[in-house]
């Protein structure tokens, strides 16, 4: 009767929370030997410049490469990193990580040799302490020059403590290593953030680029971002891009770069070189307008 079956309710319903913290804790303990291990690896998604179709610059995008789980995704585990304070040494392992391989890069690839990369920081690692000598060190350790690095952060990091990451945001600009604004639109406060705070990029969010071809509100959202940065001297990048609709039609809408599946997935390094070197050669897939029309 309704007693049992409401028991039998309960029973389930605790039996799922307890897999559910099981798993947590598996995944806490499993990320602190993934530390130790280093079983963290960098992939590379190429964002092109859309004035001349060159891939410019590279967003370092982390992968767990799990003993047995296979590679696992960050969305899958940087949440439980960024709440344990692991994020910290597994940020640390991949700024150390993507500046020497951009440092190599641009050291020994011609096609590369003038390379930017961003790598991403959560709320977390961007107020810990020190993270401005943690990035000088490391520029200085692999010899990176800073005007070849810039960090993502968005602007939940950002609002927590203005007054702080302003402070951080100055050591930055100090050591010449700029700071992209990431996830643009999704927040609450994006304009305003954009005056206080000194950003040299914006990335557009994907979600505007999503829709983009069917909807003219996001075109008119775009173009009023565009504008905004042009008035700020702010660059743009449209996050997301995954139609050759899409692609012209953020060219077309004044975006300097483009990021997304569309152009490249996120590539390991040796996958990421043989990209640069090959496919934006052949041209007509990413071909400017001016060429299109010929
Ligand atoms: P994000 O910084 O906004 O990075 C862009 C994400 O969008 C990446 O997902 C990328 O693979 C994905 N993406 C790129 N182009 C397309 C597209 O055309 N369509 C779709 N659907 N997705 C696209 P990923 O690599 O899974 O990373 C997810 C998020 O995890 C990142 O979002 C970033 O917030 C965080 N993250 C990744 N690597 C790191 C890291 O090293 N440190 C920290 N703190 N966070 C990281
Ligand atoms: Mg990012
Ligand atoms: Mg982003
Ligand atoms: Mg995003």
């Amino acid at each position: 009767h309704a007693k049992d079956s409401g028991k039998g309710c309960g029973a389930t319903f605790d039996q799922a929370m307890r897999d559910r913290v099981t798993e947590r804790l598996d995944l806490e303990f499993d990320l602190r030997r993934a530390v130790e291990e280093g079983e963290f690896e960098v992939f590379y998604q190429p964002i092109m410049s859309l004035s001349d179709n060159r891939v410019a610059k590279a967003e370092a995008l982390v992968r767990w490469n799990h003993p047995t789980r296979g590679i696992l995704p960050p969305t899958l585990f940087i949440p439980v990193a960024e709440e344990t304070g692991a994020i910290e040494e597994v940020g640390a392992q991949v700024l150390d990580e993507a500046v020497r391989q951009a440092a190599h890069w641009r050291r020994n690839d011609r096609t590369l040799s003038e390379l930017k990369i961003s790598v991403n920081l959560s709320p977390r690692q961007l107020t810990s302490e020190g993270i401005v000598d943690q990035v000088a060190r490391t520029l200085h350790k692999h010899q990176l020059p800073p005007e070849a690095l810039a960090l993502e952060i968005t602007e939940s990091a950002s609002m927590d403590n203005v007054g702080l990451v302003q402070e951080i945001m100055d050591g930055f600009a100090e050591l010449g290593v700029s700071v992209h604004l990431d996830d643009f639109g999704t927040g609450y406060s994006s304009l305003s953030i954009l005056h206080s705070l000194p950003f040299s990029t914006i990335k557009l969010d994907r979600s505007f680029i999503n829709n983009l071809v069917e909807e003219v509100e996001s075109a008119t959202t775009i173009w009023a971002v565009v504008m905004i940065a042009q008035a700020g001297r702010l660059e743009v990048v449209a996050e997301g891009i995954e139609t050759h609709d899409q692609l012209a039609k953020i060219r077309e809408l004044g975006c300097d770069y483009g990021q997304g599946y569309y152009i490249s997935r996120p590539l390991p390094p040796h996958e990421f070189e043989a990209f640069c070197r090959t496919k934006l050669d052949e041209g007509a897939r990413f071909a400017i307008p001016a060429t299109d029309h010929a």
